[in-house]
């Protein structure tokens, strides 16, 4: 099959960093217990081979940032490229746990941008994902004057005031559901503002996917991860008769019928890592011939 790849692919800077960082701290403390707070970034294969290179990952959807610190009594704690509240990191000191922050630059950026509108006395519309680290920790700058909205129908059941607010986005949004959200928001606000903080990675991610000539679009990206999936809802929506396919890795793709197809373009989150793609695009262009990979080690993820 004829496959495009489409670029930008692979980590983003955000991810290198992030993984840089753990990598440096498990030369730097070789005896010491290396604890994550959450999953690095979101992909599930990575996370596992960190796992394996001797971190221990305190993960669970349903438990906030400072119920999984209460699981962590000593050596390092790393926090994730998500960006962590200043109370966690408080509190992580008070514990006596060596501190390492992997959040990402873009992520303090936004930050530091809803703390300075904050400072101006602001309402601050934050539009992000509800129950993801990167928005628990900017709601956690003023929840009083923070407000999520994490969907359309959170947007209409704002109510009506005229007073001054700014729209501040997650950083992995879609830009096209900002859009969506902005035209209801703006009947509520009058006075609203935008800055958009939708982060460099991410855009040129979604806008590569403007134009697709290929009948078939493979995402490759971890089903936990809010810009792959973001990549997958964005292609379905700009190109309604475009097959896409949404795969975590090469191994979906096994019992997919991809006869139907003539050529496919290939994208990948920003927190996928680049063997996973490759994998796709060479099985891909192989078909129909089903290519065999062998196990991947942690080497080849991190
Ligand atoms: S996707 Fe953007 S915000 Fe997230 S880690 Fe990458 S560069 Fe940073």
């Amino acid at each position: 099959m004829k496959v495009t790849r489409i670029v930008p692919q692979g980590y983003c800077m955000g991810v290198v960093r992030a993984l840089k960082i753990v990598k440096e701290t498990l030369s730097d403390y070789p005896d010491t217990p290396i604890h994550l707070l959450g999953m690095i970034v979101h992909n599930t294969q990575l996370n596992e081979a960190l796992v394996k290179s001797g971190v221990i990952i305190h993960q669970d959807a349903l438990k906030s940032r400072s119920e999984l610190l209460d699981e962590i009594q000593s050596g390092v704690v790393i926090f994730s490229a998500h960006g962590v509240s200043q109370e966690i990191y408080d509190r992580a000191i008070a514990k006596g746990l060596t501190v390492v922050d992997a959040s990402c630059p873009d992520v303090i950026l936004t930050h530091n941008v809803i703390s300075e509108y904050l400072k101006q006395d602001c309402r601050v519309l934050y539009l992000g994902k509800k129950n993801h680290p990167e928005a628990e920790a900017a709601l956690s700058l003023d929840p009083k004057r923070i407000l999520l909205i994490a969907s359309e129908d959170d947007a209409k059941a704002l109510a009506y005031s005229e007073e001054k607010t700014v729209a501040i986005t997650q950083t992995t949004m879609s830009q096209e559901d900002v859009k969506d959200w902005l035209e209801i928001l703006y009947q509520k606000r009058p006075q609203l503002f935008l800055c958009k903080e939708i982060c460099a990675a991410t855009r040129q991610r979604q806008d590569a996917l403007l134009d697709i000539q290929d009948d078939l679009l493979v995402v490759v990206g971890d089903p936990l991860s809010n810009n792959s999936r973001n990549l997958a809802r964005i292609a379905r929506r700009r190109h309604p008769k475009l097959t896409v396919l949404f795969v975590s890795s090469v191994k979906e793709l096994k019992n997919q019928d991809l006869s139907p197809y003539h050529s496919a373009s290939v994208t990948s989150g920003a927190s996928t890592p680049g063997i996973l793609s490759r994998q796709v695009i060479e099985y891909l262009e192989a078909w129909p011939k089903k290519t065999v990979f062998p196990p991947l080690t942690a080497d080849d993820l991190l």
